[in-house]
C-alpha cells in the first residue's frame, strides 16, 4: 500500500529534507520527543489518522476512518487514503464498550506496527496521531467516555454537564474539573500498541472545534470550487 502511496505523491514524499524537519519540530512537543522515529527522522513519513462521523440521509450516520500525512497538502481526494467507511448502525456498543471501534484500533495498530518496521523504497511511514472531532476523541479512550455516568463529556478531564463541582460551565480558577486532567493512565486503549503512540497525539479538528457560524456554509461552496480550479489546473 505504501508503494502505491509514494508513487502517487510524487517526489514530495521522498523528500528527507521534509522528513526530518517535521520530527525536529516535534521534539518541542511532548508526542514528539521520544517517538521512535527520532531514531532515522530522515527517513519517516509521518502518518495522521482521521476519524469523522457524518450524518447523509434521514438521520442515518456513517463512521469515516482514513489516513494521510502532514507533509503533504492537497485536494482531500489525492490525500487522504480511507480506511473504512461505517454505517453508525453497525458499531457495536456493549454499555459504554465501543466494541467495533476497539477491534478496529487494534486492527490499525498492527498496520501502524508494519508501516514502521517494514520500509518502501528505503522510506517508512509513523504513526503520528489521530484528529477528530470530540466524540471520536472520547469513543477512542477509554477512561472517561466508557464510564457508566454517560454524562462525562472530555477525553482529559472529567468536566460534567450535571454533576455539581465538575460542571464544564465553570471556567473559574477553582473549577472542579481541573484537578481531574488526565495525565496517564493505565487502561491504554487498543490504538495504544501502535509505535509511537501517545495520550498527547490525540489532536482537535479544528472545524468540528471553533464556533463555525457561517463558516460551514462558506466550506461547503468553497470545496466544490476548489475541486474544479483544479480539474481545470491539471488539465
Ligand atoms: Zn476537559
Amino acid at each position: 500500500m505504501l508503494c502505491g502511496w509514494f508513487l502517487r505523491l510524487g517526489p514530495q514524499i521522498g523528500d528527507e529534507d521534509a522528513c526530518k524537519g517535521f520530527w525536529q519540530s516535534a521534539l518541542s512537543e511532548s508526542w514528539g520527543r521520544l517517538h521512535p522515529a527520532q531514531g532515522d527522522p530522515d527517513r519517516t513519513v509521518p502518518v495522521l489518522l482521521h476519524g469523522d462521523e457524518g450524518k447523509y440521509s434521514k438521520g442515518r450516520s456513517i463512521m469515516v476512518l482514513s489516513w494521510g500525512t502532514p507533509l503533504v497538502h492537497g485536494v482531500s481526494m489525492e490525500t487522504r487514503f480511507p480506511i473504512t467507511v461505517l454505517p453508525s448502525r453497525l458499531m457495536y456498543c456493549v454499555g459504554h464498550q465501543y466494541v467495533t471501534l476497539d477491534q478496529l484500533q487494534a486492527f490499525l495498530a498492527s498496520s501502524f506496527d508494519k508501516a514502521f518496521r517494514e520500509r518502501v523504497c528505503t522510506f517508512r511511514a509513523a504513526y503520528m496521531g489521530v484528529k477528530g472531532d470530540w466524540k471520536f476523541h472520547v469513543q477512542l479512550r477509554p477512561d472517561f467516555g466508557r464510564s457508566a455516568a454517560a454524562d462525562l463529556i472530555c477525553f482529559d478531564c472529567m468536566a460534567s454537564q450535571s454533576v455539581p463541582g465538575l460542571l464544564y460551565t465553570d471556567v473559574g480558577p477553582n473549577a472542579g474539573w481541573i484537578a481531574t486532567i488526565q495525565e496517564q493512565g493505565d487502561n491504554l486503549p487498543p490504538l495504544a500498541a501502535t509505535p509511537g503512540w501517545h495520550w498527547n497525539s490525540y489532536f482537535a479538528d479544528v472545524l468540528h472545534t471553533v464556533w463555525l457560524g457561517v463558516g460551514r456554509d462558506a466550506v461547503g461552496s468553497w470545496c466544490p470550487f476548489q475541486i474544479s480550479v483544479y480539474a481545470l489546473s491539471v488539465n
